[in-house]
């Protein structure tokens, strides 16, 4: 079946405050239109997706994805994904507002299948408050029971929608309008009330995020003759850790923090050290399969705190380049990450240099 999706992401967002289009800002852990995009994917109900977007955008390596210009006005920006699509062999197509990427994949299931007997689904949602209508300059009530608010992704016949698209003149702000204002029959069907556009920057603090929390602690023997690696970085030193791994305790505290404020157990049952495949593993590649499921399940880190408990080395001389090192392999900023260096009074087997700790304390949001 050959579904496409449109996101209209061409917008200037006037009553936004930021350098950005709003769009673009980042909202939730990624950029906002991404939220639809990756929506979308997810679903699998889409053969292609076009993005119309007046910026350039980058990182966009998905085949099945294209982007392209946009017009002034929003239903300008429309027309030039459906004439875009003109003789492309699509039966279906979605038509989406990037600013509302809190609609759920249940949504466009319901869409979509509504679309078996119809050429045109909409979503929809009633008012609670009374309202009025001003005609010049008389204002008159309205029944509340039959206003409509209509919301996206609005879902057509391609064909349909593509012969109306042909000989509209008028400024619509959905393609709705163009249906109705032809006569042509739209089913609506119930909308989201988390499906809102955003609009001011107060809509981007509308949705709650709930907060995890893991804790993750690590001991490694330092044994001679094996390398040092903290943090995922070589550290120049008199022994290594020993262990089935690198012995990397910085990032098996923290993998054992992710997994925790994830509720997933912990590393050693994701990988168990009589299992032959993990030895000499190396760290960083004990992470990326955390890092997966964390981005799957709707999680994303808030913030780290480490303490590292040794006597040696000095924390302060690499503090720089291991956050650095975690940055990159967490793919999170360095200011979300924290590093402390603890010594122990040379007491016991850390302060002879023989072992080293560290413990953490993960956050995690979640938005689903
Ligand atoms: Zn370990």
């Amino acid at each position: 079946m050959s579904n496409c999706f449109i996101l209209l992401a061409a917008g200037k967002g006037k009553r936004f405050k930021s350098n950005k289009p709003k769009q673009f800002i980042n909202y939730v852990n990624k950029p906002l239109f991404m939220h639809s995009v990756d929506k979308a994917l997810e679903s699998r109900l889409f053969k292609s997706i076009i993005i119309v977007s007046n910026v350039p955008l980058k990182n966009i390596r998905n085949k099945s994805i294209k982007v392209i210009k946009g017009g002034k006005e929003r239903y300008q920006s429309s027309q030039n994904a459906i004439n875009f699509l003109k003789n492309k062999k699509i039966k279906n197509v979605f038509v989406h507002d990037a600013a509302r990427p809190n609609f759920s994949i249940k949504l466009l299931k319901r869409l979509y299948s509504n679309l078996k007997n119809n050429k045109a689904v909409v979503p929809f949602l009633k008012t609670e408050d009374s309202s009025k209508y001003k005609v010049r300059n008389k204002f008159q009530n309205l029944a509340r029971d039959n206003l409509l608010f209509t919301q996206t992704p609005q879902c057509f016949d391609f064909k349909t929608l593509h012969k109306l698209y042909i000989s509209n003149k008028e400024k619509v702000t959905d393609e709705a309008s163009i249906f109705l204002n032809n006569n042509y029959k739209v089913k609506f069907i119930k909308g989201e009330k988390n499906n809102f556009k955003i609009t001011t920057n107060s809509d981007l603090k509308k949705i709650q995020l709930k907060n995890f929390y893991g804790i993750g602690f690590d001991i490694h023997r330092l044994i001679k003759n094996k390398k040092l690696y903290l943090g995922g970085i070589k550290i120049p030193f008199h022994s290594g850790l020993q262990g089935h791994s690198d012995g990397d305790v910085i990032l098996h505290a923290i993998i054992d923090g992710l997994l925790g404020a994830m509720r997933k157990k912990d590393i050693g049952s994701l990988y168990p050290s009589h299992k032959d495949k993990f030895k000499n593993i190396r760290s960083p590649n004990m992470l990326l399969p955390i890092l997966k499921i964390l981005d799957k399940n709707g999680y994303f880190i808030n913030n780290i705190d480490i303490n590292l408990i040794c006597e040696r080395p000095k924390v302060s001389r690499y503090r720089g380049k291991i956050i650095s090192s975690l940055s990159n392999l967490l793919s999170i900023n360095k200011d979300q990450i924290n590093l402390k260096g603890k010594t122990v009074e040379k007491l016991g087997l850390i302060g002879k240099e023989k072992a080293i700790a560290c413990e953490t304390i993960v956050s995690l949001n979640y938005y689903a």
